[in-house]
């Protein structure tokens, strides 16, 4: 591989994360906390206002990160110019059945992958060296989705680029996946729940992570470590969500909080 390919590589997937990352989380910051109108008619999880110096912060860490994770994208971006990924452009080869399986497929992989991971660095003896950056957010905002300690951006910036050697997955789904990792980083701590009631007691809020499942996590630290999904959560006794919260109080509980 030429090294100055290479860079100029990386340095434009550096630029496109970043500007992602302010796209997504300015539109959310800007929506849910600057429009007192409400424009989304999401419910506020809390009183809190958090300060200007902790969203500064926030938005450091999360221009690291995406430097972070522009080094193994351009890695992979370079092997797929050469043929030397899983990532393919017809979708004949794999046809479309597989093309709808491979985006839950990658989420869930790259949810196992962060569970552990996460649990792992809430041992005391890793909190304090890795994951206290990402809990300084007591409250978190829009601008804390990729607000990691430059070890936990290394760590969780691996899985997708290894995943994209091993398992087929088209070019769109490939970028569909990554636009909506950065939609949930961004949504889950907003400090706003998204997901309108109906949803939220249904189905889909007791098996996919919306902001309240996950503003629990910054608030308890000992649940809801999951990214997407709540089966690892479920699974392992640390999903925590229905008793939590007035607007979910009559709602059937599903608690399984061991901690
Ligand atoms: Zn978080
Ligand atoms: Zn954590």
């Amino acid at each position: 591989m030429d090294l100055t390919t290479y860079l100029a590589t990386t340095l434009a997937l550096f630029a496109i994360i970043t500007l992602r990352y302010f796209a997504i989380a300015g539109f959310f910051y800007w929506a849910l906390w600057k429009k007192p109108g409400n424009l989304l008619r999401a419910r506020k999880l809390t009183s809190i206002t958090p300060p200007r110096r902790l969203i500064l912060s926030e938005i450091r860490w999360s221009v690291i990160a995406s430097a972070i994770y522009a080094v193994p994208g351009a890695i992979v971006l370079e092997a797929w110019k050469n043929g030397g990924t899983a990532i393919y452009t017809n979708i004949n080869e794999y046809g479309w059945l597989w093309y709808f399986a491979s985006v839950p497929v990658y989420l869930f992989l790259q949810d196992t992958y962060f569970y552990w991971t996460h649990r792992a660095m809430h041992h005391p003896r890793l909190f304090g060296l890795i994951h206290k950056v990402h809990h300084e957010s007591r409250q978190p905002t829009p601008w804390a989705g990729f607000s990691f300690h430059p070890t936990e951006s290394v760590l969780e910036a691996l899985i997708l680029p290894a995943l994209a050697f091993v398992i087929p997955i088209h070019v769109s789904a490939a970028l569909f996946t990554l636009v909506l990792m950065t939609v949930v980083s961004v949504t889950n701590h907003s400090g706003f729940e998204l997901l309108p009631d109906r949803l939220l007691r249904g189905f889909i809020g007791k098996n996919w992570i919306s902001a309240a499942h996950h503003n629990l996590h910054h608030q308890t630290y000992s649940c809801n470590y999951g990214l997407y999904f709540r089966f690892w959560d479920r699974v392992m006794g640390t999903d925590r969500l229905e008793s939590a919260y007035d607007f979910l109080g009559d709602a059937p509980v599903t608690t399984h909080q061991t901690q």
